[in-house]
C-alpha cells in the first residue's frame, strides 16, 4: 500500500493498510482521522498521540494544505465565495450557503469541464483537469476551519461546482467516502448531493453502490430537441434513456431524484415546456428545481421573468410535480458555477 501524497486523500482503511505495511498498529489510523477531521490540526506534528518515528515519516512523505486562497467574496446574505489555487496553477471554486437548516459547501471536482452546456461558465475553457480527492476533501475542510471560528459546521455538501462528478467517478466517490467517515468528519449520506449532466453509465453504477446520496438531475428542457441545444451530453444520452437510468436509481436506493431545472428565456420557459415536463417526470418520485439562469456575460441569455417563472411552477404543481423556485444565494457576488473563476481569467488577459 503506498501512501497518497496527501493524507486528505486516504480513506481510512486504506491509512489502516498503509499503517500495517509500516508495522504500526490498525488503529492508528482512527487516531490520525481524529486529527484530521475533528480536532482539524493543519500539521502532522501536532498529532501529539502518534509516535515521533511515524510523525517524522508521514512528515515527509506527505502534504496536508495544497490549496491557496486567491480570493473571497462574502454577500449580504452570509454566501461566501472562495477561488483556490490549486498546487499546479489551476483555479477552482468552493462556496458556503447559509441554510435555516445549517451550512452547506457545493465543492468543484473538476478544473474547468468537458460538457458543454451552453448556458455554463464553467465549461468555457474546457476541461483541464480531474480534481483528486484530497483536493474535493480540502476544499469542505478549508470551509469547516473557517466555521470552526463561529463554533459552526458544514452540514452538508452538493458536488455541484464546477465539474462533472460522474466525469471523475473514482475522486467523487472517494471524497464521499471520506467525508462520511464515522470517525472522522461524519456528513451523513443523507446530506450530500451529487449533481449530474446525466451520464446514464455512472448513474447505473453509483444506483448500484446503493448509497443513501441524494441524485439530482440538471434536466433542464422537457423535450430532447430543447434540451439538445442546451446540453450536448444529450446526444449521447437522450431524456427517455436518462430518466430510465433514474427510475433505477430510485428503485435500488429509495432515494426520491431531484431535477434541476435553468430556465431561460423563450428557451425553455413556456407552459407548454412545464407540461412537457410534467409529462416526463409524472411517475417518478422527485423534486424538480428551478433555477432562474444566471447571467453569463458570454453565454447571453435572459432569465424569465418573475411572472413567468411563478406561472412555470403553479402550472407543474397543478399537474402534480413536486416543484420549487430556488431561492438564490449570492446573489450580490459571482455566486454561480465558474463565474468567479471565469471573471478572474478574464482580468488576467
Ligand atoms: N456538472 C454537474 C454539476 C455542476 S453544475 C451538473 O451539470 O449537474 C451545477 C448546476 O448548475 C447544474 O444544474 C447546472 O446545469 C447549473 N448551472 C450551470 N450554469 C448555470 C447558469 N448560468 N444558471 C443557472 N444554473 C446553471
Amino acid at each position: 500500500m503506498e501512501l497518497t501524497r496527501s493524507l486528505y486523500g486516504m480513506t481510512l482503511t486504506e491509512l489502516e493498510e498503509w499503517l500495517k505495511s509500516q508495522g504500526q498498529p490498525k488503529y492508528r489510523a482512527v487516531q490520525i482521522y481524529k486529527w484530521l477531521y475533528q480536532k482539524r490540526v493543519e500539521r502532522v506534528e501536532q498529532m501529539t498521540d502518534l509516535p515521533k518515528a511515524l510523525r517524522d515519516r508521514l512528515e515527509e512523505s506527505t502534504v496536508l494544505l495544497t490549496l491557496q486562497e486567491v480570493t473571497r467574496q462574502v454577500a449580504k446574505d452570509g454566501t461566501i465565495k472562495f477561488l483556490f489555487a490549486l498546487q499546479d496553477g489551476s483555479t477552482i471554486e468552493t462556496v458556503i450557503m447559509r441554510h435555516d437548516y445549517g451550512n452547506s459547501v457545493c465543492v468543484s471536482t473538476q478544473v474547468g469541464c468537458k460538457m458543454g452546456c451552453k448556458f455554463c461558465a464553467s465549461t468555457l475553457g474546457g476541461l483541464i483537469r480531474n480534481l483528486e480527492a484530497s483536493e474535493i476533501v480540502e476544499q469542505v475542510m478549508w470551509c469547516q476551519r473557517l466555521l470552526d471560528k463561529t463554533h459552526e459546521r458544514v452540514s452538508s455538501v452538493v458536488l455541484m461546482g464546477s465539474g462533472e462528478p460522474l466525469d471523475n467517478y473514482d475522486a467523487s466517490m472517494k471524497f464521499i467516502d471520506i467525508i462520511t467517515e464515522p470517525e472522522g468528519l461524519r456528513i451523513g449520506q443523507r446530506h450530500i448531493t451529487v449533481s449530474t449532466v446525466g451520464l446514464v453509465p455512472a448513474i447505473y453504477r453509483l444506483a448500484d453502490e446503493k448509497r443513501g446520496i441524494t441524485l439530482a438531475i440538471s434536466l433542464h428542457a422537457g423535450d430532447d430537441e430543447t434540451r439538445q441545444r442546451m446540453m450536448p451530453v444529450n446526444k449521447a444520452y437522450d431524456i427517455e434513456q436518462l430518466l430510465n437510468a433514474c427510475r433505477y436509481y430510485f428503485e435500488q436506493t429509495g432515494r426520491r431524484l431531484t431535477f434541476e431545472y435553468a430556465l431561460i428565456r423563450d428557451h425553455n420557459d413556456h407552459l407548454e415546456d412545464a407540461r412537457k415536463l410534467a409529462h416526463l417526470l409524472q411517475s417518478l418520485p422527485c423534486h424538480v428545481n428551478l433555477i432562474p439562469v444566471n447571467y453569463v456575460p458570454e453565454r447571453n441569455l435572459t432569465r424569465t421573468s418573475k411572472n413567468q417563472i411563478q406561472a412555470f411552477v403553479q402550472e407543474l404543481q397543478h399537474l402534480g410535480i413536486n416543484a420549487t423556485i430556488r431561492r438564490e444565494m449570492g446573489g450580490d457576488i459571482a455566486a454561480a458555477c465558474g463565474q468567479l473563476r471565469a471573471e478572474h481569467s478574464r482580468e488576467r488577459v
